[in-house]
């Protein structure tokens, strides 16, 4: 270990960095305040041939009880805006900022765009990676670049959205390149002009004023605080599986037995069903078993209750996806990810 090296932290304990409360430690741990420090940690890690683990905010992985090699969180905090041509206002953002921090500075600046990605937690270099989505709106509406350092030859490099193959809870940085990069900073551009996105579900009635981004910003706070378990309170990593593509023919013989099926066509032809209402339909919420339950106000999220081990979260969750499978034919894919250096 080269302990001369001040940013490096030995042993560094993961258990409250990462909202499931799973268990965990660092090998070795490295806080990045600037794109300076990413590249000297990058090539820390490739000199040592070390994995290595990027960590953001911890509310989408699967934190194994050690993490080996080094992992890196990139805290850069600075946020830029410059104002470009018919409303367009572009806004270059560090990977450390926090997400919902961002979207609250945007809407106070009356700026359009991510009002729908309100209360979204972790920071905004992972937003691209599983391209962050809810309530109608993804990131990959309004991003334009991603800038990075590139693990195989230390370089910083800038990709544009296309490069980055943005798709449902979907990008480039969890297939070609998982663990290839650190994305150090974001272009978005936002705009002046109102865009209300107020499609989805009954969004709409809750908006008091839909010409305004804080008036739905605050409903979807409010939606989701609803909703969903705040991580503080209740450890969780949000939603535990994607909704999940079937193709025509098995919707249409799932909704032959039950016409109310949520059911979403897609433009390829697939259709997108609801994971949390098969997991409900086969009486699964508010079902628990030792440390870890399904909430009882969504199925689709997966709480810790505390003493639990990854190892449990994930035999918990089998059977979740075992009873879907038997009931409907339909296999349910995880949302957070494992990191590499745990047996999943
Ligand atoms: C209560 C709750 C609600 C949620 N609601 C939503 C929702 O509505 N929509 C949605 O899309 N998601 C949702 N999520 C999931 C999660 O908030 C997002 O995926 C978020 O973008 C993860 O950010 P993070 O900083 O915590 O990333 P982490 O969990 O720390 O990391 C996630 C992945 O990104 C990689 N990564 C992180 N930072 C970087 C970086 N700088 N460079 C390269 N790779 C990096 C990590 O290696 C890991 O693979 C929810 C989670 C919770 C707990």
């Amino acid at each position: 270990m080269p302990d001369s090296i001040p940013e490096l932290q030995a042993d560094h304990d993961l258990g409250h960095a990462n909202t499931l409360a799973l268990p965990s430690r660092a090998e070795r741990f490295w806080l990045a305040r600037r794109e300076c420090d990413v590249v000297r940690g990058v090539e820390l890690a490739n000199r040592h041939d070390w994995d290595l683990t990027v960590l953001g905010g911890g509310s989408n992985v699967l934190l194994p009880p050690v993490v080996g090699g080094l992992t890196l969180r990139a805290e850069l905090d600075d946020v830029s805006f410059m104002a470009g041509e018919g409303g367009a206002v572009h806004v270059e953002v560090g990977a450390g900022v926090n997400w919902h921090a961002l979207v609250q500075r945007c809407v106070a600046r009356e700026l359009w765009g991510i009002e729908n990605l309100a209360l979204i937690p972790g920071l905004a270099g992972a937003a691209p990676i599983q391209n962050i989505g809810a309530y109608g709106v993804e990131i990959g509406d309004v991003l334009d670049w991603v800038e990075l350092v590139d693990r195989r030859d230390g370089q910083r490099r800038q990709l544009r959205r296309e490069a980055c193959e943005l798709g449902y809870r979907d990008s480039v940085f969890k297939r070609e390149l998982a663990n290839q990069v650190v994305i150090t900073r974001l272009g978005l551009t936002l705009s002046t002009r109102p865009s209300p996105k107020l499609g989805y579900g009954a969004l709409g009635d809750r908006v008091a004023d839909p010409s305004s981004a804080q008036a739905i910003f605050e409903a979807i706070c409010a939606i989701r605080r609803e909703k969903l378990p705040d991580p503080l309170v209740t450890p969780n990593a949000g939603s535990f599986f994607k909704n999940p593509l079937v193709s025509r023919s098995l919707a249409d013989r799932l909704l032959s037995a039950a016409p109310s099926m949520p059911h979403y066509p897609q433009p390829d032809g697939r259709v997108k069903l609801a994971a949390g209402w098969l997991i409900d339909q086969c009486g699964l919420r508010g079902f628990r078993e030792g440390a870890f339950g399904i909430h009882d106000r969504q199925a689709l999220v997966l709480v810790h209750f505390g003493g639990g081990s990854l190892e449990e979260l994930l035999s918990f969750s089998e059977r979740i996806v075992g009873a879907v499978r038997a009931a409907f034919g339909v296999v349910l894919e995880r949302e957070p990810r494992g990191i590499q250096t745990a047996a999943l």
